[in-house]
């Protein structure tokens, strides 16, 4: 019995803290450039200094592909385009903001991401993106990964999609998890609006982008 109410206790403690994704694809909208929103914001720079990877099969694609996706993320997020794009974002409402942005603006947005202030240790490694990846299976799970913000920078990733995705996917999915290490979070995988996911979705798309042509403006 006891033991019982001890696993019951941590699953709950997961509930609180994890946070759990099923990324699907939503159409963006942007407000036009010429509008020059962007225009008075510094362009930022951020160096990906991946951390641990554990719990990857030897050898295994998975594991390279993660590596692999950390000079996409970073041509992705120090290029003009994304800064653009993340500046100019519209909502499904058609304002240009998100939801879930912690009272920011668009422009506030970039700018604090580009700090690479994640919530644990950020404040002493700014201008990088720091992260462990801790790999899990779980066949049955729709969760692709899930963080713990404000406890550690661990992004934990379901091999069930890693072993299938694209590169670029786990590019968005990366980005997406590290938002949540800034302290942006979403309400449920439906909040296509929020930081996380509409983010996300832009770094995916630049992504693609970015591998089929080889630059990023
Ligand atoms: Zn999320």
């Amino acid at each position: 019995m006891k033991m019982l109410i001890g696993m019951v206790c941590t699953l709950v403690t997961l509930n609180v803290y994890a946070h759990t994704e099923t990324l699907e694809k939503t159409k963006l909208n942007f407000f036009p450039t010429e509008l020059g929103f962007a225009d008075q914001v510094p362009t930022g720079f951020l160096k990906v200094v991946g951390g641990t990877l554990s719990g990857f099969p030897k050898n295994s694609s998975e594991k390279q592909k993660v590596l692999d996706s950390y000079s996409i993320i970073e041509a992705v997020m120090n290029s003009n385009e994304f800064k653009e794009r993340v500046i100019n974002f519209k909502s499904s409402d058609g304002k240009r903001s998100y939801s879930s942005n912690r009272g920011m603006s668009n422009e506030q947005v970039y700018e604090y991401l580009m700090q690479g202030k994640e919530l644990v240790g950020g404040e002493s490694n700014q201008g990088e993106m720091n992260f462990d990846v801790r790999r899990y299976y779980r066949g049955w799970s729709k969760v692709i990964g899930y963080t713990n913000p404000g406890k550690s920078n661990t992004i934990s990733v379901n091999g069930r999609f890693y072993s299938r995705y694209k590169i670029t996917q786990i590019t968005s999915n990366l980005v997406h998890e590290w938002i949540h290490l800034n302290g942006f979070l979403h309400d449920s995988a439906k909040d296509h609006d929020s930081v996380p996911y509409a983010v996300g979705y832009i770094a995916e798309e630049l992504a693609e982008k970015f591998v089929s042509q080889g630059y990023l403006d």
